[in-house]
């Protein structure tokens, strides 16, 4: 099937008011492109050097996502027109986000990203870290970066039950945060969650933005350099 199939295929499975990141990471320009055609605007990316490239290369009016673990020395090179930050795992990195944000006149929005997967080496924060960092007058000052929600990775696995437990979790995490902190704030409005083997899952757990690469361009080849 064709991307644009591909992609007619996951829209058809969205409610409206979800919205689709393409994850294209490893994969070329061309393939991109093959999505921009068909009116994709929105796309994913977890590494720097990577998405900084297709950033030069491509259309200027598509949204680039950062779905990785980024490095705070890395953050300049996408402050300039990162759209949107997934997973702000700890205060060093948000306070380092702020920090470049405010270098080139910006407030980025950022999702806090939450451990909810049994793996030990899944990145996010506890709820208590979350908490704490929204409590800190530290975190009260910076005015470069704006939360929008928050994140998260279910366990690869092929329990569905497990999978809707971690997603249900998260979801409370969100309500959580939003009647704690983020009440009068209407920015802080987004569940990142769900990827090509479990979105429908996600989905149905209140999932705001989906992440789905593999069932839209294909399965992902390593050993390929971009
Ligand atoms: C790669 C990746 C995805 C997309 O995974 P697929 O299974 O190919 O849909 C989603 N989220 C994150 C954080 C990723 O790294």
């Amino acid at each position: 099937m064709s991307i644009a199939e591909n992609i007619e295929k996951v829209k058809a499975n969205l409610p409206e008011k979800v919205r689709l990141v393409a994850v294209s990471k490893t994969k070329p320009a061309e393939l991109l492109m093959e999505a921009y055609d068909c009116g994709q605007r929105t796309f994913g990316e977890n590494k720097v050097q990577e998405m900084v490239w297709k950033y030069d290369e491509l259309p200027k009016d598509i949204e680039w996502h950062f779905i990785g673990h980024l490095q705070t020395n890395k953050i300049k090179h996408i402050a300039p027109f990162v759209h949107l930050i997934h997973g702000v795992d700890s205060f060093k990195l948000i306070k380092s986000i702020d920090a470049e944000a405010k270098k080139v006149g910006r407030i980025i929005p950022c999702l806090l990203q939450f451990h909810i997967a049994e793996e030990e080496s899944k990145f996010g924060l506890s709820m208590q870290e979350a908490i704490e960092m929204l409590n800190s007058n530290e975190y009260k000052v910076l005015g470069n970066v704006k939360i929008s929600g928050v994140m998260g990775m279910a366990t690869y696995t092929d329990d569905e039950n497990q999978i809707r437990k971690e997603f249900t979790n998260l979801k409370k995490h969100f309500e959580k945060l939003k009647l704690e902190f983020f009440t009068a704030n209407f920015d802080f409005k987004e569940i990142s969650m769900g990827m090509s083997g479990d979105y429908l899952i996600a989905i149905a757990e209140g999932s705001t933005m989906v992440r789905i690469g593999s069932t839209i361009f294909g399965e992902r080849n390593y050993s390929l350099k971009p």
